[in-house]
């Protein structure tokens, strides 16, 4: 497979189109994002690595990094970090809370907010140095030391994170929170903060192609079984309430964040991470669905 070739002629042909999403704005620094910005990478695990348009340039991951949180609570806890949350669909937005009521504050999956910061309240219970672990464990996925937070971007959120607060506050008056709020909600706006680039995100999630192990040292991660579980994850829930459309359009195991960034997953074989940040009405890239959908379209490759 050319995948360069592939991504030359998608690229082109997804950048034509008329572009009809808007930016993030419920988050004041993502409003001042250059709307016109479309980066694509991929890295495979035959070391094929390619990029195209804005692919080296550092953008706000925002949900994206809920998969390395994931990660590495699953890593810590094993599985029982399922007694916290669900692994279903929720056919709800990101930021919903209407399910908690009924669910007695199990959030339906690690993926929409509740399921994020729940995982945020494990890690800050398993961990001594919370921020600083879960740098390094991010940075061990692959040979770059670029991601980062960024405390412009988590102090703007921080300073609207109205719902997330509430959100949060909810969930411990069910007693599945065991530390302070504040605490918890700090953890997770600098885990939405964290920056990085199509090219860095593409080698930092590649594990997830290789069976939860690193292709360039050869570290396990995670489990093969662990590996093909969050792959699922990202399957089922990775685009909250437009997942069914991916799977439907795309095939792949993704996730995307409100930064306009997506990453996605083909076990096996590469993962691809594209960056446009005009959003959808679900809140997930416009361009970088439609770019996905034709990628796999062209390669006639994806999980199904
Ligand atoms: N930080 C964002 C929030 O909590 C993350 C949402 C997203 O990327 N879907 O609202």
């Amino acid at each position: 497979m050319n995948y360069k070739e592939v991504i030359e002629e998608v690229y082109k042909k997804v950048n034509t189109i008329e572009e009809k999403g808007e930016l993030a704005t419920y988050i004041p620094e993502l409003a001042r994002v250059d709307p016109n910005k479309f980066g694509v990478h991929i890295s495979t695990i035959s070391d094929v690595n390619f990029g195209l348009g804005d692919f080296d340039e550092k953008f706000s991951i925002q949900s994206i990094s809920k998969v390395f949180s994931l990660c590495l609570a699953y890593k810590i806890m094993g599985e029982n970090i399922w007694s916290r949350l669900g692994v279903e669909p929720s056919g709800t937005g990101f930021n919903s809370l209407i399910q908690l009521e009924n669910d007695k504050g199990i959030p339906r999956n690690p993926f929409v907010n509740a399921g994020a910061i729940v995982i945020s309240d494990i890690l800050l219970s398993q961990l001594e140095n919370p921020k600083e672990d879960l740098l390094s464990f991010i940075r061990g996925l692959s040979n770059n030391q670029e991601i980062n937070y960024s405390a412009t971007i988590s102090n703007s959120e921080k300073s609207v994170g109205y719902r997330n607060i509430a959100m949060c506050n909810f969930i411990k008056s069910f007693g599945n929170i065991e530390n302070e709020p504040d605490k918890v909600l700090d953890f997770y706006f600098d885990l939405c903060s964290l920056e990085s680039s199509c090219e860095h995100l593409s080698e930092l999630f590649l594990f997830l192609a290789n069976n939860g192990k690193t292709r360039l040292d050869g570290k396990q991660i995670l489990t093969k079984s662990q590996s093909k579980r969050i792959n699922a994850l990202m399957q089922t829930c990775g685009f909250y309430d437009e997942s069914g459309e991916f799977a439907f359009k795309v095939g792949l195991a993704g996730k995307s964040g409100v930064g306009g960034g997506i990453i996605a997953i083909l076990p096996n074989h590469y993962a691809i991470s594209v960056w446009s940040p005009k959003l959808n009405e679900k809140g997930n890239s416009y361009k970088g669905m439609k770019f996905l959908e034709e990628f796999t379209t062209v390669s006639q490759q994806s999980i199904f």
